[in-house]
């Protein structure tokens, strides 16, 4: 996301009272990562409301959000009045907390959602602003966890804007995606081309046979329990041969006693 092109479009909306701001501001949030409108995050949410119920109420999560140096200010801020006393980094905070509201003790941060058919209000998702330290926990939580299952960059990030919020989030996840050692494992090569079919040549009949083995079939009281198909290419004729194991030498054996002795030794 592009901090500053968003903090330059707050300021548009100095003037107004806060509600007001606040509903303005939000739209400003869209930007080039944004997937189309109405996209719902493909992580299915509701399975990993578990741990947002336990992360929102972590009874440390506010004093981690007051410590930490991207929340440090802007809590304060929101919580008592002082700015720092730089003027440019006070402007700064004072623009940046009309993004954020604390509710029940935790900063949160307000981003809108773009759905066409709602209100502007409700489309506002409060973020739990995650603090440094809690960071790999939500990425872990959401990329790496079973329910999450290693997705792609982009899904990720859509999961996880859906409920919490960092500055610099959508990078630190294509980060932290791109380097996850199990999705390098197990890439997937869409772009790779399939290989080219070749159709067999035609040849004399019984110069070439196909076999394969059938199995998963009931012991015959002789103890046979695999089945020898084999399928002449050019005829078509076929045998079915029966083995009582799936060993090289009995089907050496039937091979030279029930096809080569009566249709002869050819090509291959
Ligand atoms: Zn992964």
């Amino acid at each position: 996301m592009d901090q500053k092109d968003y903090i330059t479009a707050t300021f548009e909306y100095f003037a107004d009272s806060e509600k007001a701001v606040r509903v303005c501001q939000t739209n400003t949030q869209d930007n080039v990562h944004d997937l189309e409108d109405e996209d719902e995050a493909s992580i299915d949410d509701d399975q990993l409301k578990d741990f947002y119920e336990e992360f929102q109420t972590n009874p440390v999560l506010s004093q981690l959000q007051h410590q930490c140096p991207d929340f440090a200010s802007i809590f304060s801020y929101k919580k008592d009045g002082p700015v720092p006393d730089n003027h440019i980094t006070a402007r700064k905070v004072v623009a940046e907390a009309f993004n954020y509201e604390i509710r029940d003790g935790i900063l949160c941060h307000i981003f809108q959602r773009r759905f066409k058919n709602k209100e502007a209000t409700e489309r506002l998702v409060f973020q739990v602003a995650v603090p440094q330290c809690l960071r790999h926990e939500v990425l872990l939580a959401y990329h790496d966890s079973k329910v999450a299952g290693h997705q792609g960059h982009e899904r990720t990030y859509e999961a996880v804007r859906s409920k919490y919020y960092w500055p610099r989030m959508y990078q630190e996840i294509k980060d932290y995606v791109q380097g996850c050692e199990i999705c390098q494992q197990t890439i997937r090569h869409s772009a790779g081309r399939p290989t080219p079919l070749n159709p067999m040549p035609v040849e004399d009949v019984f110069s070439r046979w196909h076999m394969d083995i059938l199995g998963g079939l009931p012991t015959t009281t002789e103890k046979y329990k695999y089945i020898l198909l084999v399928v002449n290419s050019a005829s078509k004729w076929c045998e079915a041969l029966p083995l009582k194991t799936q060993a090289a030498t009995e089907i050496a054996n039937v091979l030279f006693k029930e096809i080569f002795t009566r249709y002869g030794i050819r090509s291959r």
